[in-house]
């Protein structure tokens, strides 16, 4: 099996961390506003940067999935923030491709690309997190297409989005699974109410969205009606795929943070310390290669394998452990307000962050589920 880079992709990442270099201020990690998220989005796009991995017949630049790890590995170590259509982008987008009409690709995918459609996600509900099929939100016949009403919960971006990927039921009579459907939903249309939601680190990214009498076309349906959960399944293993090798990326960048902090404030001495950057390393490095072999079953098959799981599940943990660290080795510095805090309190914003690790994207408990049955083949528990 060959790791390091082909002359291709070493010509590629030698170009990105060039211009990444131009773009991405070296230093200290910053706070970026949406307006700057914004900007640099449209300077991704405009660098040819935003869809590697997208066919070309879309606007993609077709290059192999290799190329989108090269990205993340790059921006990681650059410091650059995500996409501001991350969701769009990596999510929505291959959904769109798989699923969409000729309409729908040539309306949405170049926007989605430049940035200027931002999408976000309406799966979860109060009642319907985890438990995914129980999707209570109901969208009735009408002569415009569809009547939807109910409510989506921690919404990332639907304070910024133009579009949502709504997953809906409209089949009450159907089995769980079976009476759902994908419909993309103008965020500007009438009975659309967006709260964005505080979260513990005093960020409002994600939001409550309430649906009431919201009227959608009928050409606005994602995949076959009654299809629902097979198009959100299709979402949901994007982004688990997709951000696999991001995610060990950003451990890793976060790492070199932890160790350039420990020795700023001298407490590379203490034994306890050494120990559990020692062990942060070691488990860093395990996920790297489960991460290599995810990105090989998807430049194989296409579709990101159950491996993502153990990425997420094992990133998620050890993130919540290296910011803890850096908590502890801080101290009172540590914190946003305090007159000494370090790096404008980083590690703070950091660590409150990372307690919604374990939950975002399918909590713990439900991809140690998936990894005991998908990946070792063990017996199904319900
Ligand atoms: C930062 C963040 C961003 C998010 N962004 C979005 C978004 O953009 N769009 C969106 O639709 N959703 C989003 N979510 C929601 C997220 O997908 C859900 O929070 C998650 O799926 C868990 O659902 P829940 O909160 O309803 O918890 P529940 O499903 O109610 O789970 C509660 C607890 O029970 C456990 N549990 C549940 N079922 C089982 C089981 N079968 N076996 C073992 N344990 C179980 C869970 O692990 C958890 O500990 C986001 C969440 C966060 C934290």
């Amino acid at each position: 099996m060959r790791l390091g880079d082909s002359q291709d992709e070493s010509e590629f990442r030698a170009e990105l961390r060039d211009w990444l270099s131009g773009q991405v201020p070296a230093g200290v990690p910053q706070a970026w506003s949406s307006e700057q998220l914004r900007a640099w989005s449209k300077s991704l796009y405009q660098a040819g940067y935003a869809g590697l991995s997208w066919p070309t017949e879309h606007g993609g630049r077709g290059l192999p999935a290799a190329y989108q790890a090269i990205y993340a590995e790059e921006s990681a170590l650059a410091g650059a923030p995500d996409h501001v259509n991350v969701i769009g982008l990596n999510m929505v987008g291959p959904t769109i491709i798989r699923y969409g009409s000729q309409a729908q690709q040539a309306a949405l995918l170049p926007r989605i690309l430049s940035g200027e459609t931002i999408f976000c996600q309406g799966f979860s509900e109060p009642d319907a997190g985890s438990d995914l099929a129980s999707v209570r939100t109901r969208a009735r016949a009408h002569p415009a297409g569809y009547q939807v009403d109910g409510e989506k919960v921690w919404s990332s971006y639907a304070h910024l989005a133009d579009y949502c990927l709504l997953l809906v039921r409209t089949d009450p009579d159907a089995v769980k699974h079976r009476g759902l459907t994908c419909l993309l939903m103008d965020m500007r249309t009438p009975g659309v109410q967006v709260r964005p939601l505080r979260e513990l680190s005093g960020d409002t990214d994600f939001n409550q969205v309430i649906l009431t009498d919201v009227l959608v076309s009928s050409d606005s349906v994602l995949g076959p009606v009654g299809e629902g959960w097979r198009v959100a399944m299709t979402t949901l293993a994007h982004e688990r795929g997709t951000f696999g090798i991001t995610l060990t990326s950003r451990l890793s960048a976060e790492l070199d943070r932890l160790v350039q902090t420990v020795l700023a404030v001298g407490a590379d001495s203490d034994p306890l310390v050494r120990t559990e950057i020692a062990e942060l390393h070691v488990h860093l490095q395990g996920l790297r290669f489960t991460g290599y072999r995810a990105l090989a079953e998807l430049q194989r098959t296409g579709e990101p394998g159950a491996e993502s799981s153990i990425l997420k599940l094992g990133w998620s943990m050890a993130n919540q452990r290296l910011t803890a660290l850096a908590l502890r080795v801080l101290g009172a510095d540590a914190a946003f307000d305090g007159p000494t805090a370090f790096w404008s309190g980083y590690w703070q914003q950091q660590h409150l962050r990372s307690r919604t690790n374990t939950i975002e994207g399918g909590t713990s408990e439900i991809l140690r589920g998936i990894v005991a049955e998908r990946v070792l083949g063990l017996p199904r528990s319900r």
